[in-house]
C-alpha cells in the first residue's frame, strides 16, 4: 500500500479545475523532507544541499527548496539561467557538467556559480574559453563496480562521468599552480539506491582519498560532495531510507576518517534531487477506455511523454485507483495512447476492477517525472499543480497547447 497526499475528495474539485493529466506536488511534503535531511547533518557546520534542478525544473518548487536553505545543482545553460534568475547567488549555485559547452562555462563563470570539472581535460578548455576560478571542484570515478555489502549497486567503470584518481591529483596541483585556493571533490557512484548505506559507503571512500589527495598535493580542502543517488521506495514493499540514520553513518565516518586526518572543517554537500522530490509528486490521469483482447487493457490519459521512466528503464510506479475500494481485483496492462508498445505505466499488475472514467494517481513522479517528458506522437506537456501548506493549489505550469508545439516550425502557418 502506498497512501496518496490527497483525498478522493481533494482530488475529484481538484480536476474540476485542472483537466487530467497533470502533476501534483505537495509542499508540505517537500518541505517536510529538506528539513529531514538539514536536522540530519546538522552535525556538519557547512552542510548544503545543492537541489538537483533536472528531478524538477519548476521555479516554484525551487522556490520552496530556496526557502528551505537549499541551493541548486545545474548542467546546462538554461538551468544556469533559471538558477540566476530566481536569485540563487553563486555560492548557492553548483554547476556539475559533463561535455560541457564553452558558453555553459562562460555562462557559470559570470554568476559565480562552483564549477565541478568532470574531466581533467577540461583544465586546459576552461582556461581556454574563461578563467580558472578560486574555487573549484574535480569529479571522481574510482572504475569497477560499486557494491555495498555482496550488492553490486552500479558500474562506475562503465559511467563516462568523473576522472580516475591519478587524473585528479594531477587536476589538483596544476589547479593549485593555477592559483585554485579552496578544492572540493564530487562522486555520484549509484543511483536511486534503497539503502542508508549509500551514503555512508561513499562517504568513506571519498574520505579516504580526501586524506591522500591532501597529503599528495598540500590543497585546502574545502568541500566533499555526496551528490545524488540516494532513491525512494518506489514499491511499496520496498524500506524506505532513513535520512536521520544516513546523516549518522556519514558523520561517523567523518569522525573516524577526516576529523583524524586534521580535515575536521571540510563541509559536506548534497546534490539530491530524486529523494527530495520524487515522493512528493503524483500523476493524475483518467481512465478513458478499457480494451480486453489476450490481456485487459485500461487505457489513461496520461502517456509515457508525461512520465517516461517505465517506458524507458521499465521502472515500477505504484498506482492508486482512486474510486475504487482494493478488494475486488483484476491484472491488467495500464496503457498511454502513445503508437508505442512500451507506453506502459504497468504491466500484469493486481488492480481493484477499473471502470471508464475512474481517477487514478501514479505514484512517485516528483523526480525525474516532468521533467524526462518530452512530445513523441505531437502529444503536449501537461500541466503542473502545487499543492500549498494551506490546502489551496495553485498553476504552476501550464499545459502546452498546440501552438507551442508549432511555434518552433517554419513552413507551417496555424492560423491559415
Ligand atoms: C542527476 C544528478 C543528481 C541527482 O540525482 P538523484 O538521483 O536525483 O539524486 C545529482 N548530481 C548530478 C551531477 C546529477 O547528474
Amino acid at each position: 500500500m502506498k497512501t496518496p497526499f490527497v483525498t478522493r475528495e481533494q482530488l475529484e474539485s481538484l480536476t474540476q479545475e485542472f483537466p487530467t493529466p497533470f502533476h501534483l506536488y505537495d509542499e508540505a511534503g517537500i518541505r517536510e523532507t529538506a528539513r529531514a535531511l538539514h536536522q540530519a547533518f546538522a552535525w556538519n557546520e557547512g552542510f548544503k544541499e545543492y537541489f538537483a534542478i533536472k528531478a524538477t525544473p519548476n521555479p516554484s518548487i525551487l522556490k520552496i527548496l530556496q526557502e528551505e536553505g537549499c541551493g541548486v545543482d545545474t548542467a546546462s545553460y538554461v538551468e544556469l539561467l533559471m538558477a540566476d534568475k530566481l536569485g540563487f547567488s553563486g555560492k548557492e549555485i553548483m554547476f556539475s557538467s559533463n561535455n560541457t559547452p564553452a558558453d555553459e562555462f562562460v555562462y557559470a563563470r559570470e554568476l559565480g556559480a562552483t564549477i565541478n570539472l568532470d574531466a581533467y581535460e577540461d583544465i586546459a578548455f576552461l582556461k581556454s574559453v574563461t578563467s580558472i576560478p578560486k574555487v573549484i571542484s574535480c569529479r571522481y570515478n574510482p572504475g569497477g563496480v560499486f557494491e555495498l555489502g555482496t550488492d553490486i549497486m552500479d558500474n562506475p567503470e562503465e559511467a563516462k562521468f568523473g576522472m580516475t584518481k591519478e587524473q585528479l591529483i594531477q587536476a589538483f596541483i596544476e589547479l593549485k599552480e593555477l592559483g585554485v585556493e579552496e578544492f572540493g571533490i564530487h562522486a555520484l557512484l549509484a543511483s536511486n539506491t534503497v539503502s542508508n548505506d549509500y551514503y555512508p559507503e561513499l562517504a568513506r571512500q571519498l574520505f579516504e582519498l580526501a586524506v591522500e589527495v591532501v597529503e599528495k598535493t598540500g590543497v585546502h580542502l574545502g568541500f566533499i560532495n555526496l551528490s545524488g543517488g540516494v532513491g525512494v521506495n518506489y514499491k511499496p514493499e520496498q524500506e524506505p531510507n532513513d535520512i536521520a540514520i544516513i546523516g549518522e553513518g556519514v558523520h561517523r565516518v567523518f569522525d573516524a576518517i577526516l576529523k583524524p586526518a586534521g580535515l575536521g572543517h571540510v563541509k559536506i554537500y548534497t546534490e539530491l534531487g530524486r529523494f527530495m522530490l520524487a515522493s512528493h509528486g503524483l500523476l493524475v490521469t483518467r481512465v478513458t477506455h478499457k480494451k480486453k483482447t489476450y490481456r485487459t487493457y485500461v487505457g489513461v490519459d496520461a502517456s509515457a511523454v508525461n512520465l517516461l521512466r517505465p517506458a524507458m528503464y521499465g521502472a515500477y510506479h505504484h498506482i492508486t485507483n482512486m474510486d475504487r475500494p482494493e478488494e475486488l481485483t483484476e491484472v491488467v496492462d495500464v496503457v498511454g495512447s502513445l503508437c508505442e508498445n512500451n507506453d506502459k505505466f504497468a504491466k500484469q499488475r493486481e488492480l481493484p476492477v477499473t471502470e471508464i472514467g475512474d481517477l487514478l494517481v501514479i505514484h512517485d513522479t516528483g523526480a525525474h517525472g516532468f521533467s524526462m517528458g518530452y512530445q513523441y506522437n505531437a502529444k503536449l506537456r501537461s500541466a503542473e499543480v502545487l499543492l500549498q501548506e494551506d490546502g489551496q493549489a495553485r498553476l504552476i505550469r501550464r499545459a502546452e497547447k498546440p501552438e507551442d508545439y508549432l511555434a518552433t516550425l517554419y513552413g507551417f502557418d496555424i492560423e491559415k
